[in-house]
């Protein structure tokens, strides 16, 4: 329990002055309940014995004796007055406003607490998506996409389901059974503390049933987000999967998943199946124990209990058998949905693998240069992809890195941007070591173009202003044109506000290179980071790309992931990436020159 005060504290502060109201309203409403049930009493008193007509007026008293002498002289001057028929029928009226109000008071306090459950979910879900967009890269592969997808849809849904529908359960059952028990109190303490003893024995058994669901609750959720990632994959990657003709083994892996998923749900369902049947043959129980005691009491004259108030008693018990069961059930979901909230915790209390600094330092316009210096880099604190890697790029220079795949390039120039941090050594640029700059303002100075463009189902427009608020649109026009994506543009249906399909999809691989260009040329950083485009591009695309990224390089530095080695000849260096160093630079003649790795690459590619 001490977790869910956890994450009440967390979200709930900000609906408190909702919550009391709520609270407020449940009092009000418990209040209500009970006077319309006590209006048993006299009515039960006159039918069983008319004889006792309180006729006498006395002075009115705050306590117990004085309340139920005051209703009983005023119902037996109607009694007197108008007959039983007329009393019966007024004290039904008074029974049917007091009962408006108490359920009047009870959708107020539904009302209130509606808007808390949904707020608070809302704010869960705002909190993971700004926590997605925070959090470095490497988080991401570590995780898989469907399992995130999981926690951010289903078990939010869990929590929502299960934690927040339960608060109204919690905050409201409370309230009822408090009142309930005073006023029982106030009819007979000897039955109520007999009652009281009861209750916990209760309690205890009922908790028994609910002790492993929150385990197998987790054990759900886990599966699920196995299930989900499968079908994320398996959407992603349909051409493969049938170009393969892998889709039996597909079917078969998602079967086993889909099998495990449900075995997982069974076992919980029947625990809380179990927990009805279990609650409320506990409760007959008890209200056959309570009429027993309730009835030896009477019997045997001792108490202050009569015939009438002992009915009225049992009434006013019944009242509070259901928020109690109420109670008991908010306890088995919150298990349930704290399971659910501590997978959605795996992502909100993630900590970043990139720290932001405590006092950025911040930077003028990039004008000196990049230096690595000795940068060493692993991705699982085992294998090295980096190894005392050191280079300095020059403001205004291109820079090509070569070398066979997995060689470390793509590793080496997402350590800029800090996409990871380095593990050893350091990167500075201007002098400035990139740790000491915010994220932002050094993400400022790059833009970045990669082998796959990555576009959004949005506009072109859109996708070309990405990032940029405001970007008018003559800007953006002049940044298609220089990416030489203007022309295809206009031939699209609806010119820049056509909508180009989830990640490009209605587009070529040449226009959709075109367009990242293009966000690349509107961005205007003084960096840019190129993966050059490995993908088969037919020639007269392939053509207008490259020119694309030779107008998009022009004046800039570049660091150039080359895959094609004759299209970086006229790169101011080259270094020649192996197995995590820097093996080889130079210019195009002077590596050829040297005979090395690179000269033999190039002519393997007979460029
Ligand atoms: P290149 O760009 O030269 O092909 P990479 O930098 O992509 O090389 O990869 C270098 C090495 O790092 C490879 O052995 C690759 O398997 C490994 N690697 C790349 N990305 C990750 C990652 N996210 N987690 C673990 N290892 C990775």
């Amino acid at each position: 329990m001490k977790e869910l005060l956890l994450l009440f504290r967390r979200f709930i502060p900000p609906y408190k002055f909702r919550l009391a109201k709520s609270v407020l309203f449940n009092l009000l409403h418990a209040l209500f309940g009970i006077f319309a049930i006590s209006m048993l009493v006299p009515v039960l008193e006159i039918l069983f014995n008319g004889d006792a007509l309180e006729v006498e007026k006395t002075p009115f008293q705050a306590d117990k004796n004085g309340l139920k002498q005051f209703f009983n002289y005023y119902m037996s001057r109607v009694y007197q007055a108008h007959g039983p028929g007329i009393t019966l029928l007024l004290v039904g009226l008074v029974a049917i406003v007091s009962t408006a109000l108490k359920t009047g008071f009870a959708y107020l306090a539904a009302y209130e607490m509606i808007y808390i459950r949904n707020g608070v979910v809302r704010d869960i879900r705002r909190d993971i998506y700004t926590k997605i967009l925070s959090l470095p890269l490497p988080f991401f592969s570590s995780e898989r996409k469907g399992d995130i997808i999981a926690r951010a849809t289903g078990d939010v849904q869990e929590v929502e389901i299960s934690v927040m529908s339960s608060l109204e359960m919690l905050f409201q059952s409370p309230v009822l059974i408090v009142v309930t028990l005073v006023v029982m109190l106030v009819f007979s303490w000897e039955l109520t503390l007999f009652v009281l003893v009861l209750l916990p024995l209760v309690g205890l058994l009922i908790g028994k049933i609910g002790k492993n669901l929150k385990r197998h609750s987790r054990e759900g959720q886990d599966k699920m987000g196995e299930l989900l990632s499968t079908m994320e994959e398996t959407l992603s990657g349909l051409r493969v999967i049938k170009a393969f003709n892998a889709g039996k083994q597909m079917n078969a892996r998602f079967s086993r998943e889909n099998e495990a998923y449900r075995r997982v749900q069974n076992r919980l369902a029947r625990r809380r199946a179990l927990a009805h049947p279990a609650s409320e043959f506990l409760g007959t129980i008890i209200i056959v124990i309570i009429l027993w005691y309730g009835g030896s009491l009477i019997i045997n004259g001792t108490g202050s209990l009569t015939g009438p108030t002992f009915v009225t008693y049992i009434g006013i018990f019944y009242t509070i058998i259901n928020p109690a069961k109420n109670l008991s059930n908010a306890f088995y979901s919150v298990r349930k949905g704290l399971a659910a909230m501590n997978r959605v915790d795996d992502i909100l209390q993630a900590e970043s693998t990139v720290p932001e600094p405590a006092n950025p330092v911040s930077i003028g316009r990039f004008s000196r240069a990049i230096e690595y210096d000795r940068v060493t880099f692993s991705y699982d604190g085992v294998t090295r992809v980096l190894e005392d890697v050191s280079l300095v790029i020059p403001a205004g220079k291109t820079i090509a890195l070569v070398g066979p795949s997995g060689s470390g390039k793509t590793t080496f120039v997402d350590l800029l941007p800090r996409f990871h941090d380095v593990s050893a050594g350091e990167i500075r640029v201007d002098g400035i070591n990139i740790r000491k700059l915010s994220t932002r303002d050094l993400r400022e100075l790059m833009g970045n173009v990669n082998q796959e463009p990555i576009l959004f189902n949005d506009t072109i427009y859109n996708n070309i202003a990405f990032g940029r608020e405001n970007a008018a649109r003559e800007e953006v026009e002049q940044a298609a044109r220089v990416a030489n994506a203007h022309e295809f543009i206009m031939q699209t249906e609806h010119g820049y506000d056509t909508v180009i399909g989830d990640r490009g999809g209605k587009l070529s691989g040449g226009q959709r290179q075109r367009l990242s260009i293009a966000r690349a040329v509107l961005k205007n950083p003084p960096i840019m980071i190129l993966d050059e485009a490995t993908s088969a591009l037919d020639t007269g695309s392939e053509k207008l790309v490259q020119e694309a990224l030779d107008n998009l390089m022009r004046d800039r530095t570049s660091i150039v992931i080359a895959h094609r080695l004759s299209t970086i000849r006229a790169a101011d260096l080259i270094c020649v990436f192996h197995e995590g160093r820097i093996t080889e630079q130079g210019t195009h003649e002077e590596l050829i020159a040297r005979g090395g790795l690179y000269a033999s690459l190039y002519s393997m590619q007979g460029a």
